[in-house]
């Protein structure tokens, strides 16, 4: 079936094609997760919002990567805590949860919070007894494999970690932790290590028949982050970000400097004043790039019309998963930003 927009224009009223939806697409080669989401937004009575809670689902069960769902990144205290959110570009609802125990299913919680609160965002133990309450099983997320990164971690002198400017020096020695002067030595010395092999994020896009977009985002986090710590994946306009009638876009990397740039929203503005997905995804990357170079980071936007790009930084390339009409589901890929490129 063609998707037209209505437009009225000097008192007259035009059809125009919308070329591209419906449309899934979501971060990394996480493809049941797209085939999920692709299934469900061809039923005409489902939606953009349960096409990508449904298919971040998958990724949930599935464990995608190990970075997503259960059973993945434990924390210094070898717990897992998961990062999820929603966002309804229709009505500029969002729900979402931030370092989350003991729940599996972490954006469907995030749709709970959107649909059954007037909160946006719910984190740590509140957003467990918050889940629990509307029904979802209390169960531990860590498993074996959880124990034995934990483990390894320990035995490698808590390395890597992500202090700066404690004693004793974090490079090289486990806590508890002191402060030291703001400035010391440690902190040029340190690096995170955020890499593919050890975070990621499944952040979906999804427009319906309706035009309707959606967008969302779930992540076990940062390995060996310490406990609380949030990333940007729930945070509206870092991890994802979407409104009808201009576009979404969804992102994944190294949350503790990304979310200091909201890159989903700057694309989503790019979008609004006129940018191609392409130059909106890489502009809003190269904000970051100016002060982090090295940034680890990939990032997917689409317009309204269902046209898609893709932009990364701090790896070679960045694959993306999609679902269209006219190529099915498939992964494609995009060459990552070089350091003094220019739009
Ligand atoms: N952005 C996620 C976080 O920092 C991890 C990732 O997507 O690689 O929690």
């Amino acid at each position: 079936m063609k998707q037209f927009v209505l437009i009225a224009l000097f008192n007259f009223v035009l059809f125009v094609e919308c070329k591209n939806v419906p449309i899934v697409i979501n971060t990394w080669n996480f493809s049941s997760a797209t085939a999920k989401a692709w299934e469900v937004i061809q039923i005409s009575e489902r939606t953009a919002i349960d096409a990508v809670v449904e298919g971040c689902a998958v990724c949930e069960r599935e464990r995608c990567d190990g970075t997503v769902g259960y059973g993945g990144s434990p924390d210094e205290k070898a717990d897992v805590a998961l990062d999820a959110l929603l966002i309804d570009g229709k009505t500029m609802s969002i729900g979402a949860v931030g370092s989350m125990r003991n729940i599996k299913n972490a954006i469907g919680v995030a749709r709970r919070v959107l649909e059954n609160t007037q909160h946006t965002l719910l984190v740590g133990e509140g957003a467990t007894d918050f889940a629990i309450m509307m029904g979802f099983k209390n169960e531990s997320l860590t498993t074996e494999k959880t124990q034995d990164l934990w483990k390894q971690w320990k035995s490698n002198r808590c390395q890597p970690n992500f202090w700066t400017n404690v004693e004793p020096d974090p490079t090289r020695f486990c806590g508890p932790y002191e402060p030291t002067e703001a400035n010391s030595v440690y902190s040029s010395l340190y690096s995170n290590e955020f890499n593919s092999k050890n975070h990621d994020t499944i952040g979906m896009i999804a427009i319906d028949s309706n035009g309707d977009i959606a967008a969302g985002t779930s992540t076990n986090g940062a390995r060996y982050k310490i406990p609380g710590r949030v990333g940007d994946s729930p945070i509206p306009g870092s991890g994802a970000y979407a409104e009808n009638g201009i576009g979404a876009a969804a992102a994944t990397g190294d949350g503790d400097v990304m979310m200091r740039f909201l890159p989903s929203f700057v694309a989503v503005e790019g979008l609004r004043h006129g940018y191609s997905p392409k130059k909106a995804a890489q502009s809003a990357f190269q904000r970051i790039q100016k002060f982090h170079p090295k940034f680890f980071g990939g990032i997917i936007v689409v317009n309204q019309e269902g046209e898609y790009a893709a932009a990364c930084n701090g790896m070679e390339s960045f694959p993306f998963s999609i679902g269209t009409k006219d190529g099915g589901v498939r992964i494609e890929s995009v060459p990552c930003l070089s350091p003094t490129s220019n739009i």
